[in-house]
């Protein structure tokens, strides 16, 4: 079964490779969708996103990663996908996917959101958090893949 895993990944952390494992093991087949998004101004280009989750998951075999603009489930309809993957650390995602997950059903009827929750060790993360320690040095390698570290650094020495 195919299922799609869209965000911003700005950048990807551990938390977001953790569901994308348990999602492949669950699902088989997983295609991580980047959004665009240049209403939140990414601190990584589209490219640099995908990049940083290619190497991410050079380990697995059942992983593709695209980039996408535009409507999720109209991604999920291009991809064939009829199933889409969130994750959810705390309340207050719920309340947030919860609308998504309802807005995206009244669009397409044919394709569900599925829901993982977090690991307890990746729980507190977040990719504006992780770039907000990597801005006043902070150790970021439990947090992050490698090449997502070694960017970070490099961007947050520029300043
Ligand atoms: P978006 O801008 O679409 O929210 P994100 O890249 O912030 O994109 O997150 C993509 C998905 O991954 C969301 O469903 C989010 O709740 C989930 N996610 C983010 N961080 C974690 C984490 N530490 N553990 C589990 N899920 C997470």
């Amino acid at each position: 079964m195919k299922i799609l895993y869209p965000g911003t990944f700005d950048p990807l952390t551990n938390g977001h490779l953790d569901i994308i494992q348990r999602a492949e093991k669950l699902f088989g087949n997983v295609v991580v969708a980047v959004l665009e998004n240049t209403s939140k101004k990414p601190t990584f280009d589209l490219n640099k996103r995908i990049v940083q989750i290619k190497n991410a998951v050079s380990h697995l075999s059942n992983i593709s990663v695209i980039s996408y603009e535009g409507l999720t489930v109209d991604c999920a309809k291009e991809v064939n996908a009829n199933l889409i993957l969130r994750g959810l650390r705390a309340m207050s995602d719920f309340e947030y996917e919860l609308q998504i997950a309802h807005t995206n059903k009244s669009l397409n009827t044919e394709i569900e959101t599925i829901f993982l929750s977090t690991n307890t060790n990746y729980s507190f993360l977040s990719s504006s958090l992780v770039k907000e320690v990597a801005k006043f040095g902070g150790e970021i390698d439990h947090m992050v893949p490698d090449s997502v570290e070694r960017d970070l650094k490099n961007y947050f020495k520029k300043d």
